[in-house]
């Protein structure tokens, strides 16, 4: 009997116990501080002893060297992704701590993810839905804690660093894929399929009364039903019911050095290299959200909380048309269908918006005597503001029916296929009919943007040709799920290609030349043999003062308009099946 009630007491202790220790390091510290990398993870297993519901795994490693996790909550306890998504289940990821000095999502994470496990009253609200969170996304940058980088922001006491172990900023690198991070990243989307994505942030930038703002996904990029839902329908309704909690939320103030007055600004345009604009490319609906930087820590963490459940209520009850649409979106990009490569900000169409702002001056500044911007944070005004959020296509192509990559391109090749593109191989040395690109002029960081000097102003001349493709090449067909991360990847002028994040570079220089003493004879018979080489030669002579007084580069025009001048050269080695 004595050793029964021991045990009972025990029991009954360890409850207490476990519930009480359910607490964060936010809450303990009245939400001063936010908990180191450790105590999230400790946090996360003590949760899943004490909840069934929740599991968490490991997923992949990082550039720090330890593994990314997933923390899953799922009323089923089935805790498998395929499953839930054929029971029509709405799935929701979650990307906490991309920019670990901006911790807010860590915290509300960890709080919601035990309210609902916990708290049965709060089961019926999510029976439909799967949550699934990365607690700290940059390891590297969490455990590279101090409290001195987030010069403006107001609280916590400490908190990460911005860049990863080898100091990438993870947030431009969705594409490039620098980073064991990013492949990791890649592995979990792609086992999760999630139906909404949110990865969550703290600004930098203007000042104005909203504790926190979102960076939808761009809706005319997304385009399609589902752009039209994300603009008409998902995001009014969002601001709506997070409105009802106590926290209004605005579009993400693009602003910088200018207080956003009647002139109002613009959508920040989510390119590839973003969390939303790669989740994009896969027709999932996804939003950016920062919190405000000068309100204080513990606001801000109840704002990101107040987002999370809305978008738990929302999975609730658009789920299915969610799913239905992403679906259907994946369908949209077909071989001969006309599509953007890039986007451009059309102001002559516009939305007004309710805005909430605070009188922004020009003073003097006691620093440099030049003017300053002052926020007057006693002057707050509410006014009705022009918002700029229509986007139209800058360059477009024609989706080919398939893409060629030479097996050599292994590099390009391992992140398309980490991003289970489906693919077939050549089987044996074959000659193809394909379109392909020189690459006729680009322009290059003068200095080095996220370990790249990246290219941009891309022009192409198209050329088409039958060439031997060996057994074992790539070929990528388009028609497939993954069809626009193709286009928007291995089209050289798409924004965030590969080619404009220096995949391609090789191709950009010449590897074989000519000794001038020696090619001048061979150059005098070229022209000798060929009218049409010498015409445009006498041509180029006549209108080309420069060129007639540069004898190097007269036997380098003859040169490259033979056959000795290399094939590889500015050929882009990505081919496009039109047939
Ligand atoms: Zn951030």
């Amino acid at each position: 009997m004595k050793a029964l009630l021991f045990l009972l007491f025990t029991f009954l202790f360890l409850q207490a116990f476990g519930q009480q220790s359910l607490e964060t390091v936010f809450e303990t510290s009245s939400g001063k501080a936010t908990a180191t990398y450790d105590e999230v993870i400790a946090y996360y297993r003590h949760l899943t002893d004490q909840s069934p519901f929740i599991q968490m795994k490991e997923m992949g490693m990082t550039d720090s060297g330890l593994p990314l996790h997933l923390v899953i909550l799922d009323l089923e306890k089935e805790f498998d992704f395929e499953k839930s998504f054929e029971k029509g289940k709405a799935i929701i990821l979650v990307n906490n701590g991309i920019h670990p000095g901006e911790p807010d999502g860590i915290e509300a994470s960890m709080m919601l993810m035990r309210d609902y496990a916990m708290n049965k009253e709060k089961h019926s609200l999510i029976e439909n839905t799967i949550l699934a969170i990365v607690p700290v996304y940059n390891i590297g940058g969490a455990l590279n804690r101090n409290s001195v980088t987030r010069v403006n922001q107001n609280g916590p006491e400490e908190y990460g660093f911005r860049g990863n172990a080898r100091n990438y900023d993870l947030n431009r690198d969705f594409i490039k894929a620098d980073t064991r991070n990013t492949l990791a990243f890649y592995d979990i989307f792609h086992h999760v399929n999630p139906d909404i994505f949110i990865d969550t942030h703290v600004s930098n930038g203007a000042d104005y009364q909203y504790n926190i703002t979102h960076l939808a996904t761009q809706y005319c990029k997304m385009g399609g039903a589902m752009g039209t839902y994300i603009e008409n329908e998902f995001t009014p309704k969002l601001e709506s019911i997070i409105k009802d909690k106590g926290n209004e939320i605005v579009p993400y103030v693009n602003v910088f050095n200018t207080a956003p007055d009647k002139e109002g600004f613009s959508q920040f345009l989510d390119n590839p290299r973003y969390s939303t604009g790669y989740t994009t490319l896969f027709h999932t609906l996804g939003f950016m959200i920062e919190t405000h930087m000068l309100k204080p820590f513990d606001r801000r963490v109840q704002a990101t909380y107040d987002f999370l459940e809305t978008i738990l209520e929302l999975a609730q009850s658009d789920g299915r048309k969610i799913r239905a649409l992403k679906a259907e979106q994946g369908e949209r990009f077909q071989a001969g269908d006309t599509v953007a490569l890039s986007w451009r900000l059309s102001k002559g169409q516009y939305k007004e918006i309710a805005f909430k702002g605070y009188v922004g001056e020009m003073i003097d500044s006691k620093v440099t005597g030049k003017s300053r911007l002052l926020y007057g944070r006693n002057r707050p005004f509410t006014a009705t503001i022009p918002y700029y959020n229509y986007f139209t296509p800058n360059r477009e192509t024609v989706i080919p029916k398939a893409y060629i990559v030479p097996q050599g391109w292994h590099n390009v090749i391992d992140r398309l296929l980490a991003n289970r593109v489906v693919f077939h191989r050549v089987k044996g040395d074959t000659s193809i009919v394909v379109e392909g690109y020189s690459i006729e002029k680009y322009n290059s960081t003068a200095r080095p943007y996220e370990g790249h000097f990246s290219h941009k102003n891309v022009g192409l001349k198209v050329f088409n040709d039958t060439l031997t493709f060996r057994a074992g090449d790539y070929i990528f067909p388009t028609g497939q799920f993954a069809g626009r991360y193709l286009v928007e990847t291995l089209e050289p002028e798409a924004t965030d290609s590969f080619f404009s994040w220096n995949f391609f570079d090789t191709i950009l220089q010449q590897k074989e030349g000519f000794s001038p003493y020696v090619f001048e004879e061979v150059a005098w018979h070229l022209l000798k043999n060929d009218a049409e080489l010498k015409q445009a030669f006498e041509a180029k002579k006549k209108i080309n003062s420069e060129f007639a007084e540069n004898w190097y580069a007269q036997l380098d025009f003859i040169y490259k308009h033979s056959e000795y001048y290399e094939k590889a050269h500015l050929t882009y080695p990505v081919y496009r099946l039109i047939k």
